[in-house]
């Protein structure tokens, strides 16, 4: 390799993004889509209480292929993992019926440890196989709820661990790192327009109590559940700051 070529920028054609369903991972698939001419997806079932999430996944699928035929091309297979292993390792209000709150440690109990480095870590092992250097994911440390394994830091660990584990250059790509759910909105807004934030709005699940009844100017959810608190507080920012402008 040369001088001139070693300072290039590798061209990543492909990306794994993981994808539960969700606002920030449905925006980090528009993202990807927006980059990479091949797009596969990953999701992870662990008997989370929010099975609706899973449900959730195949409509935003569905959904995007319909609304965005120039994404359709390069949206390639889902993937979904098996991961009960996860609920036998952890007890919290995500797989147990349990009420939500904040522990000693700062955290709250819908934490499960170390969740994020095990998804990362399959993520990097189904890219492997599939040939897909780039790992998008929609870890935030802005809107933090205090999980560790979101951190930047640990992303960058990670990075370098999985790459030096299995020998293969991998890349993880975390849009969401530095931003707040307000910009998240505006972020879909500016890579698929009014149409995807109608589609995320309507489609994706947030909710931690899979509450598919109450529908708000969000999308669908309890309203009062942390993971919807955090939702219906950045759509206000974002519709808010689109009405000073
Ligand atoms: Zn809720």
């Amino acid at each position: 390799m040369t001088a001139a070529t070693s300072h290039h920028t590798p061209h990543h054609t492909s990306a794994l993004v993981l994808f539960s369903g969700g606002q920030d991972s449905t925006t980090c698939l528009a993202h990807a889509l927006e980059r990479f001419p091949r797009v596969e997806t990953l999701g992870f079932d662990y008997g989370q209480r929010h099975s609706v999430e899973l449900q959730a996944r195949l409509v935003v699928l569905r959904e995007m292929r319909e609304r965005f035929p120039h994404w359709a091309d390069r949206l390639g297979e889902d993937h979904l993992l098996d991961l009960a292993v996860l609920g036998k390792v952890s007890e919290t209000s995500l797989t147990r019926d349990m009420a939500f709150r904040m522990e000693s440690s700062g955290l709250p109990n819908t934490f499960v440890p170390g969740r994020n480095l095990l998804f990362l870590t399959l993520a990097a092992a189904l890219a492997y196989r599939r040939g897909i250097q780039v790992i998008v994911t929609g870890v935030c440390e802005t809107d933090f709820s205090g999980y560790p394994d979101c951190r930047d830091d640990t992303m960058k660990a990670l990075q370098v661990a999985l790459s030096l584990g299995m020998d293969h250059r991998f890349l993880i790509d975390t849009p969401l790192m530095w931003i707040d759910k307000a910009a998240t909105w505006r972020l879909a807004e500016n890579l698929g327009g009014q149409a995807l934030v109608d589609l995320i709005v309507e489609h994706t699940h947030t909710c931690y109590l899979g509450d598919r009844e109450h529908r708000h100017a969000w999308g669908y959810g309890c309203g009062r559940c942390p993971a919807c608190e955090l939702r219906a507080r950045g759509w206000e920012r974002y519709v808010g700051e689109a009405s000073n402008l």
